[in-house]
Formats: structure tokens, C-alpha cells, sequence
């Protein structure tokens, strides 16, 4: 609890050091190290969706921060040994800690932002990946297109004018005045109130950039739906740097692909998505014709009441070359067929009952791995193994039948 400035933990009253000597004041044993209590730590423990600052005390990684009873531990594996009133030498990891800081202020901005819009935050999310923000206020749980614009333009222009990011300990009677976007938290004697420079108040416990510039860029992601409202996705700073450059990298390498300026490139993929629709639509069309053909030589070159097992190959394995050979085939009146294309396979027997495909399947089928089903007279599913093999099996099979039968 802060009751007098001298109170302040050094990530607050100057967040700028990140090597410090610190004071054990407790230290617990565990099973692979300790727990220490320390007294000047430069740690930020965590809280207000802001993740806890990584580094190291005497060289060694810190494992995580633990708070209990309002008292911080910071964890360590370590074989040494530490006792109340040693120096430890304690050193916050640089880029982790900017890149917090980064992901707050930056959600600092657009919260604001969202508010000029009416979308007040509820609740954020500060992730490894990106930074989530629970707005409340959009329609039909939608943020426009045209208001993340809005939003990204304000924030533009708020980093453009280097606003500082001022943090201030406030008694609660003197809250009054400021129109805090967010009621404070806690029972504190002295409130954080943290101010982007004449345009946002706030009650908060995380660390924070010193000015907007230092934030230097947002990107959205796009939204999803979250218990009846809605999370807007964004990268801020350093992440929003190296997200835009990976897409500049594609971009140029889609520019070559297509030969294309970038301008032309969504005109350029929808014609090719049309041209790929209408290939597959002739491709789909020959192979119901090569499968009608192919089932009409099988008729002929059979007798009749013979049962019919092919492959077809076709390349891309579609199913539309056996579809229709077994269409042709059942309305020709053939006693039955097993057609095989790749993986594919459909099976037909005329006025069979399921107990026969069932026998059919466990005896000839199960072996490779078969799936799918179907109900009489007509089952179809995908298989595993040589084709070869495949139709050997069921020939073998169709011949003790047709033997059987005869
Ligand atoms: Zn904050």
C-alpha cells in the first residue's frame, strides 16, 4: 500500500534504471532454489495486464515474481545461498521491459482513442502475440471499419505530437476534478493516476513510456466476439514495426509471383480465383464424361450379371470420375461395381442389404484402413494402400461370391 512518496517501488519512481543492487529483507528455500523478498528491486511484478519484467539476480534468469499478502517474491533456481541483508545485483531484461511498456502505453492511446469513439474498454489483454481490447458500446457487437480508422488516425496524430506520459500519486479527495476514462482501484492512500499528456486520465500500476513518440506504431488485426462483446487486436511499437515488414517482404515476393505492380494485385487474384473456378469446373465436367464413357465399355465388355471392379486414376483424385461411372453403371442395371480412384472408393450392389457390405468390409476392406458408409444399395468412402493390392483383395472376393451365387 502507498501511503508516502518515499513508499514508491523503483519501476515507479524511475522506471529508467534497470541494473540495481537489491536487499534481501527474506529469503525461502524451495525445492530447486528461492524465493526472495528484496528491498530496491527494479522488477515490475506485474499487475494491471501487464506482464511481470524477466531478467536476472547475481547472473542468474529469474524464474517469475509471486506475489502474496502484498508481499513480492522473485523466484530463482540457484544452488547458492542467500541470506537476509546480502547485496544482490539484479538486472531487467531491456527489450521485454520496452516492449511492455510499449504494448500499456500504446493501449493507453487507443483506449482513449476508442473512448472519443464511444467504445469504452472493459477489460485488455496484454499477450505475447498482440494486445486485446474488450471495448463496450459497438452495435451488434460490430466496430466498423470506418471507426478502426477513426481510432488508428487520432492515435496517428496523438504520437506525432510527442505527448508526454505523466504519472502522478494522488489522494482520492483530489480525484474529483480530473475525469478519470476509469474509476481507480484499491484502497490506497495515495491513487496512480497515469496521464497521456491533456487528453487521458487514468488510474494505473503498470510502467509506462515516457512520451507517445516512443510508442511509434499501431497496427489492427481485426476483432472476435468475447462474451457478448467485442475484442479489438492490435500490435503496438517494436511488434507493428516487424509485423509491417514481414508484409512488405511478402508483398514484394507476391509483386514477382504475379508480375504485377502492387496496385494491380487484388484485381490480379480475383481473376485468377475465377479462372481457377472455371478449370475446375471443366476438369469436374470431363472427368463425369471419362467416367460415363469408361462405365459404358465396362457394360459392354462384360456379362450380366457380373460385378464390376476398376480403378480409374485420374490426377487430382476427385471423386467426380467415379461418381459417375457408378451413376451410368446403376442406371445401365449392372449387378454391381467396386470403382477405385486414388484414395476413393464407392461400392454398389444390386438389391444387397447392408449385411452383405458389412461382410464385404470386414473381410476385403478393414485391412486398409478403410472409412466412410453408405446404405443400400450404395456405400462410398476413402482407403488406404496399393491400389493394386486393393483390387486384388476385392476380385478375390467378388469371384467366391459370383461362384457362390452362380
Ligand atoms: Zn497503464
Amino acid at each position: 500500500m502507498i501511503q508516502y512518496m518515499n513508499d514508491l517501488p523503483l519501476y515507479w519512481s524511475n522506471p529508467d534504471i534497470l541494473l540495481a543492487d537489491a536487499k534481501v529483507i527474506e529469503a525461502r528455500q524451495t525445492d530447486i532454489g528461492w524465493e526472495l523478498r528484496l528491498e530496491n528491486a527494479p522488477f515490475y511484478p506485474g499487475g494491471g495486464g501487464q506482464p511481470a519484467d524477466r531478467g536476472s539476480i547475481c547472473g542468474t534468469t529469474l524464474l517469475g515474481i509471486r506475489k502474496e499478502d502484498g508481499k513480492i517474491f522473485h523466484k530463482l533456481e540457484s544452488s547458492g545461498i542467500f541470506t537476509i541483508g546480502d547485496a544482490v545485483q539484479c538486472s531487467v531484461d531491456s527489450d521485454f521491459r520496452r516492449d511492455s511498456m510499449q504494448q500499456h502505453t500504446g493501449q493507453h492511446l487507443l483506449s482513449a482513442a476508442l473512448y472519443s469513439e464511444g467504445l469504452d474498454t472493459v477489460s485488455v489483454h496484454l499477450g505475447q502475440e498482440h494486445v486485446g481490447i474488450e471495448v463496450e458500446g459497438a452495435e451488434g457487437v460490430i466496430v466498423p471499419e470506418e471507426t478502426v480508422r477513426q481510432v488508428l488516425d487520432r492515435c496517428k496524430l496523438w504520437i506525432s505530437e510527442n505527448r508526454k506520459v505523466i504519472s502522478r500519486y494522488l489522494k482520492p479527495e483530489e480525484l474529483d476534478n480530473l475525469n478519470l476514462r476509469r474509476p481507480a482501484a484499491g484502497k490506497s492512500d495515495l491513487v496512480r493516476v497515469v496521464e497521456i499528456e491533456g487528453l487521458d486520465h487514468v488510474g494505473c500500476g503498470g510502467v509506462h513510456l515516457k512520451d507517445t513518440a516512443s510508442i511509434g506504431m499501431i497496427l489492427y488485426l481485426g476483432s472476435e466476439k468475447i462474451r457478448g462483446r467485442v475484442r479489438l487486436k492490435w500490435l503496438i511499437g517494436g511488434r507493428a514495426v516487424k509485423h509491417a515488414e514481414k508484409l512488405s517482404r511478402q508483398m514484394r515476393q507476391i509483386q514477382k509471383l504475379l508480375s504485377s505492380g502492387p496496385g494491380e494485385i487484388p484485381e490480379k487474384v480475383e481473376s485468377l480465383i475465377t479462372e481457377n473456378q472455371m478449370l475446375n469446373k471443366r476438369v469436374k465436367n470431363l472427368e463425369e464424361k471419362t467416367g460415363r464413357m469408361l462405365a459404358e465399355s465396362w457394360l459392354a465388355d462384360s456379362e450380366e450379371d457380373q460385378l464390376i471392379v476398376e480403378t480409374i486414376q485420374t490426377a487430382d483424385g476427385g471423386r467426380e470420375c467415379i461418381e459417375a461411372a457408378a451413376g451410368k453403371l446403376i442406371s445401365a442395371g449392372a449387378a454391381g461395381c467396386f470403382l477405385l480412384n486414388n484414395n476413393s472408393w464407392i461400392f454398389f450392389a444390386k438389391g444387397r442389404d447392408a449385411s452383405f457390405f458389412n461382410d464385404f468390409r470386414t473381410e476385403v476392406l478393414t485391412p486398409f484402413k478403410v472409412k466412410g458408409g453408405g446404405k443400400p444399395p450404395l456405400w462410398r468412402g476413402r482407403i488406404e494402400g496399393e491400389t493394386k493390392e486393393i483390387l486384388v483383395a476385392v476380385r478375390a472376393w467378388f469371384a467366391i461370391f459370383h461362384h457362390e451365387g452362380a
